[in-house]
């Protein structure tokens, strides 16, 4: 099982029956960087803080920053196509990745994608991985497209009214011509409380709040866009006065610890990640109400609210079997409203059962067949993604078995990264290696 940062919800990291863990982060450099052609090639277990750090001389930056962005690793961020802050401009990782380097669990070496803008090659194998949550293969080097750093992000809180239809707020701003908004993130008024106490924070708890970014060229331009961008709150129903960061990225340091803070002071409970169509977010939040309000359960919420995507928070024991239920019924809930199980955490060990609802048994049937010619001995983090067998009344052959390991312990030519004493790492050997992996 392929791990880069192993800051991932669902148990997509976690070998839930033992077996080998391929720890990719030593092998953590950024190899390459094209400031023509706005790219860099990157070694898989290079942090995404660390590769920001290296693109900013450039001028340039990789778009997709989750909140764990100063843990969480590339090959990470494209196993399970991560999404950070800014993807109401600039969408998730898979827009972002131009070409991978991989070992199948067949042994088999594959590059997958070109360094191009656009590409018309038949169905694209490269969008096939990213998302797979290392069961189809091991990531051992990646390209990535970049976007220049703008001139000027301006961080902006508003205070919302107590029953606002954040439906409507959403659709206003997505429809503002020439906003620069590259972020519009939420949190409930209990989020917004519970980070307020943060010396950073520039407001009062009280209400929930919409968090936004401008992005523009320059100070005057900015401040254009910060006028019109009132005017529209104003419209939509928003009089509060924002308040304004003149560096976007300490607001989002602050938005990052939204989670952090809530595991502070309530421990461990259930963290979901759903997203709903923009014009079903009043519907969707009407539903976590009523859930809450059911199982007699305190919620939060907070979210990427500009991609209909919200992470609702049950303070409940997660392994209680209100928590299963609770689950169960936020993730129907969204589907329901057509939207998905997972917005960008990913399916791991948590969501498969759900899988098949949302999927449909044809499109299993079709992802089964892709897995088993990718890893037919089912040795590529067995135990996740994929329905558990039980559910679909048949074993599937990719079923980890303990020939099916020794098999590809012959058969696997990853080698395991060892470190250079010039603080980049090396793989020691491409060739096929008798013992590459111990279970
Ligand atoms: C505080 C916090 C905030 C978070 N905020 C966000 C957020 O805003 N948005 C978001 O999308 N997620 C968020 N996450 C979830 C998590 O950080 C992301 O899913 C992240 O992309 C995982 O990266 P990682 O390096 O930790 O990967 P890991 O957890 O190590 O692995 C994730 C998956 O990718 C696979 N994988 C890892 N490396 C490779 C490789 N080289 N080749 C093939 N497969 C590989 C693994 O097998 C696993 O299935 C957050 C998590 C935390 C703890």
């Amino acid at each position: 099982m392929p791990r880069g940062g192993g800051t991932s919800l669902d148990g997509e990291s976690v070998p839930p029956d033992g077996g080998v863990v391929v720890d990719l982060s030593a092998w953590s450099r950024v190899l390459e960087v094209d400031g023509d052609d706005l790219w860099a090639r990157v070694e898989p277990g290079v942090v995404n803080r660390d590769l920001q750090r290296a693109l900013l001389p450039h001028g340039l930056f990789f778009p997709p920053n989750p909140g764990s962005w100063t843990t969480s690793t590339i090959g990470g961020n494209v196993g399970t196509n991560a999404s950070g802050m800014r993807s109401f401009r600039y969408g998730p990782t898979r827009a972002w990745v131009r070409e991978v380097d991989a070992v199948l669990g067949t042994g088999d070496r594959v590059h997958l994608g070109r360094r191009v803008a656009k590409r018309s090659v038949g169905p694209d194998l490269l969008q096939l991985f990213v998302g797979s949550e290392g069961t189809l293969g091991i990531a051992t080097e990646l390209t990535v497209r970049l976007a220049p750093v703008p001139t000027t992000r301006r961080g902006v809180v508003v205070p919302l009214p107590s029953r606002p239809s954040l439906g409507s707020i959403v659709s206003s701003l997505a429809r503002l011509p020439d906003s620069g908004l590259s972020a519009v993130e939420y949190l409930d008024a209990g989020c917004a409380a519970a980070l307020s106490e943060a010396r950073t924070a520039r407001w009062r708890s009280g209400s929930a709040l919409l968090l936004l970014e401008v992005e523009a060229g320059g100070a005057s331009e900015a401040s254009r866009r910060l006028t019109r961008l009132r005017s529209r709150l104003a419209k939509a129903g928003v009089p509060g006065m924002p308040a304004v960061f003149e560096d976007a990225d300490e607001l989002w340091t602050l938005r990052g610890e939204s989670g952090n803070v809530l595991l502070e002071r309530y421990g461990y409970h259930v963290r979901e990640d759903v997203a709903v169509p923009v014009a079903r977010i009043d519907d969707l939040l009407r539903a976590l109400a009523r859930i809450a309000r059911r199982e007699r359960v305190p919620y939060f919420l907070f979210g990427h609210l500009g991609e209909g995507s919200l992470h609702p928070n049950y303070v409940v024991d997660p392994t209680s079997a209100v928590a299963q239920r609770i689950r169960a019924s936020v993730l129907s809930a969204s589907r329901s409203l057509g939207g998905t199980i997972s917005a960008e955490h990913g399916v791991g060990i948590l969501k498969r059962p759900f899988l098949a609802e949302e999927l449909g048994t044809s499109a299993i049937g079709l992802l089964t067949a892709v897995k088993t010619a990718c890893d037919p001995d089912g040795i590529l983090n067995p135990g996740k993604l994929y329905p558990p067998s039980s559910e679909r009344g048949r074993p599937p052959s990719w079923s980890p078995s303990a020939g099916g390991v020794a098999r590809a312990r012959r058969r696997l030519p990853i080698a395991r990264p060892t470190r250079v004493v010039s603080g980049g790492t090396r793989s020691t050997s491409a060739r096929p290696r008798r013992r590459a992996a111990r279970p």
